[in-house]
């Protein structure tokens, strides 16, 4: 009986295997005997591999139509996120900041430097941009600087935006990335009446936290960050902060003692994240930076690290495996504007500057602050929303970050599972198409989804139990399998 072979992408796994997956991320793994049958259009269809092929719609022995309707039903949900369009909206109320980051990627300014505070006028005309996105769902998060030094204007903006959400009824949410070293018991009040999140940062262990974050006041930022948490889940609840790390050289061979850190401070989960090449992390490449080989390595040592923690019975998290394992082993999208296509810059996060002006993602303004204006999409004070998201330069911007027809991405048997990032394309290599061979990005992604995918055809019951915790974000209960082998 012949049989079609369905639009697939495939890559020599390893030695013996060959790894296939399609355009709506079915994937298999089947052995190079078989493989060449697979395209000389001869495997049996008796064989266990031609019905594994037949059910992830890889080939197809039956009326073409169907199968069609069914792939591309997956399609549109895996990229039901275009659907909403920008839900992430990051505003920047002031660029002053009291931290003393070595990697400092956004060029703070001076903490009496308040010509750099977003004025109400520009924050009132910021929300007014934020509620006419068609997305249902509307996520603020000031960034900063620090946050709490122009607290007024974050009340401002939590303000104006659950008095015009009475009229749009979006699902709102708000979130504060802060060092928290400026937080009090007013402001919590404040921030619990008004169901505001908290993101902080921890990058480890006292010394390695006050190395990499101190205060300009202090070297000893850690004491401060810790009493600080505790406060915060004192008057906010537990779940209400949440902490990101930032690994730089002196991180490097720490990670299981930056994981155990997390787990002693009463976090349930982490991301693992690189520097980016930005602002002072670019200028002091040499001493703090590191290669992507480099982060990869302590990367997986932390993941297996990590992953036996969780056999072990502590549920915890680390979030960035924990998205590409939603994308592999689910049909969904996960929201994560770093790893979708098209790219989520400006079509599902922006950010809004303290003087108005609105750029396609945090890593865009940062280029910005190094005098790169390449990705600002205009100025709420002088454009209209239209302007700003439906503009000609946007258009451009996002037909060339579609991993489906970029080079190399486009035959890359990772592509559904990965994301394009012109941005940092462009400030790695200078052009927002990008080289792949040379890419940092895409070689951290690439071993990263390798190595997890590695795992999962182990097919190791109680790995998957702990990869499906991550996915479905609760803790795996005792004697209950959710996988059936
Ligand atoms: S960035 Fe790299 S890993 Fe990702 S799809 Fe492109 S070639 Fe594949």
């Amino acid at each position: 009986m012949s049989y079609k072979l369905l639009p697939l992408r495939f890559e020599r796994f390893n030695n013996d295997e060959i790894f296939i997956t399609n355009e709506v991320g079915e994937f298999t793994f089947i052995s190079k005997d078989k493989f060449e049958q697979l395209i000389k259009c001869t495997l049996n269809p008796q064989d266990e591999t031609f019905l594994n092929l037949k059910a992830k719609q890889i080939l197809t022995d039956t009326d073409i139509n169907p199968v069609i309707e069914m792939l591309a039903t997956k399609y549109r949900t895996k990229k039901s996120f275009l659907n909403k369009f920008t839900a992430l909206h990051m505003v920047v109320p002031t660029l002053r900041c009291n931290s003393n980051c070595r990697y400092c990627q956004v060029s703070r300014k001076d903490v009496e430097a308040h010509q750099f505070d977003m004025d109400k006028s520009t924050a009132k005309k910021v929300v007014d941009t934020i509620f006419q996105s068609p997305s249902p769902m509307i996520k603020i998060e000031f960034q900063g600087g620090e946050p709490l030094l122009n607290f007024k204007i974050v009340k401002q903006i939590i303000e104006y935006s659950e008095w015009r959400n009475l009229f749009k009824k979006k699902d709102l949410e708000f979130v504060i990335c802060t060092n928290l070293s400026l937080m009090t018991k007013d402001m919590l009040k404040y921030l619990k009446k008004h169901h505001v999140y908290i993101s902080t940062s921890l990058d480890g262990p006292r010394d390695l936290h006050n190395k990499n974050r101190p205060l300009q006041a202090t070297d000893n930022s850690y004491d401060i960050l810790i009493e600080k948490i505790s406060l915060c889940r004192e008057y906010l609840g537990h779940d209400s902060v949440s902490a990101l790390m930032t690994a730089s050289r002196f991180s490097l061979e720490r990670f299981k003692e930056i994981v155990d850190e997390y787990i002693s401070q009463g976090f349930n989960g982490m991301f693992l994240r690189s520097l980016n090449p930005y602002g002072f992390a670019k200028r002091d490449r040499r001493m703090l930076g590191y290669t992507m080989e480099e982060f990869v390595e302590n990367y997986i040592e932390a993941l297996d690290y990590i992953i036996d923690i969780n056999l072990k019975g502590t549920y915890f998290v680390e979030s960035f495996a924990s998205l590409l394992l939603t994308r592999m082993l689910t049909p969904f999208s996960t929201g994560f504007v770093d790893l979708q296509s098209p790219a989520g810059i400006a079509i599902s996060g922006v950010i809004y500057d303290y003087n108005g002006n609105v750029y396609v993602s945090d890593e865009a303004r940062m280029l910005a602050a190094m005098g790169d204006n390449k990705f600002l999409m205009g100025n709420v004070n002088k454009n209209s929303y239209l302007e700003l998201f439906n503009s000609e330069f946007i258009r451009s911007l996002i037909r060339s970050a579609c991993l489906e027809c970029l080079p190399e991405c486009s035959s890359c048997a990772y592509q559904s599972f990965c994301g394009a990032d012109p941005v940092r394309n462009y400030s790695e290599q200078g052009d927002i198409v990008g080289h792949r061979p040379t890419s940092e990005i895409c070689k951290r992604n690439k071993k990263i989804m390798h190595y997890l995918l590695d795992l999962v055809k182990q097919g190791n019951g109680k790995i998957e139990d702990v990869f499906w915790s991550w996915i479905i974000r609760r803790p795996i209960e005792n004697n209950v399998c959710i996988t059936s082998s």
